[in-house]
């Protein structure tokens, strides 16, 4: 299950679950669809991948399955790499 993290990476602009405008690499970096498209040209700076569009989760779905509230804000992408993200993750 994806993580639906709360914000952006790069600007922490909020992303909310249930909207649209989120962008996600294979490993759930997290940016906005103004900072991929301006800024980081469809390239993650974290770990060199591309973004998809991250599907919106349904808002009645959320009390449930509620979407992440740990916010990650790292605008240089300096301090992690995927190895840290598989030992960080759940
Ligand atoms: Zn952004
Ligand atoms: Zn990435």
């Amino acid at each position: 299950m994806l993580e639906m993290r709360p914000s952006c990476e790069r600007c922490d602009k909020d992303l909310p679950a249930d909207g649209n405008g989120a962008m996600i690499c294979s490993f759930e970096c997290t940016f906005c669809a103004e900072c991929v498209r301006d800024v980081l040209s469809g390239i993650c700076p974290n770990c060199g991948g591309g973004f998809e569009p991250r599907p919106a989760r349904p808002t009645a779905l959320l009390p449930r399955h509620p979407a992440s509230t740990k916010r990650v804000f790292n605008p240089t992408g300096s301090d992690h790499t995927p190895e840290t993200f598989s030992v960080s993750r759940g």
